[in-house]
């Protein structure tokens, strides 16, 4: 899909850069990558979202609406839980370890899906040093990113599971994760142990 124009107005704001540095703990040019998807996944998926305010006023995904797919578990992924509200526990960001900084963002109410791809060398070349690579990076001037408007097909919702205990470590164990070996119900750990070929 083409590029469009890069608004100068979606500059992250200082302060929500400075929180999220906070949150992440470092600043670092993988955290300013997820900065920058999150800035080209909401235009691409046209939701509104002052990036220059202050503060994110409407967290975009209280509860599923949005998804993000990200094929690395770097640094970039901490952005998306703390701009885009995609988190780990809530069940809307899941990694696909591919070692690759692509990332997939799906909108449930608007049933749109879209696949950044970074090319990070080609970006990295024009800047001197980190910092000007990071500035550069969430002033969402960045085209960093190879931009596809994919299907939408998201993953099916965070569902609840049933709990047995394990049969050897008595552990309650999600049902997604049990093994069943002859009549005992087997954590993952265990069963590993039981069925170890030596
Ligand atoms: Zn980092
Ligand atoms: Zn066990």
């Amino acid at each position: 899909m083409n590029e469009k124009a890069h608004p100068k107005q979606n500059i992250l704001h200082e302060d929500i850069w400075n929180n999220l540095v906070k949150f992440h703990g470092h600043a670092c040019p993988g955290l300013a990558i997820g900065v920058a998807a999150c800035l080209e996944a909401t235009r691409a998926l046209e939701l509104p979202v002052e990036w220059n305010e202050p503060s994110i006023k409407t967290p975009l995904s209280l509860d599923e609406e949005l998804l993000c797919i990200a094929e690395t578990d770097a640094c970039s992924v901490d952005a998306f839980q703390f701009l885009l509200s995609c988190t780990l526990g809530k069940g809307n960001l899941f990694l696909r370890l591919r070692g690759k900084h692509a990332y997939t963002f799906m909108h449930r109410p608007t049933q749109k899906a879209v696949r950044l791809v970074a090319n990070m060398d080609k970006e990295k070349a024009h800047f001197k040093d980190r910092e000007a690579l990071i500035a550069h990076l969430i002033s969402g001037e960045s085209s960093i990113f190879t931009v596809t408007h994919i299907p939408y097909n998201p993953p099916k919702k965070a569902r609840i599971f049933r709990s047995y205990p394990c049969s050897s470590c008595q552990e309650m164990t999600a049902e997604s994760m049990i093994r069943l070996h002859g009549e005992e119900k087997l954590c993952l750990d265990c069963y590993e142990d039981f069925s170890r070929i030596l």
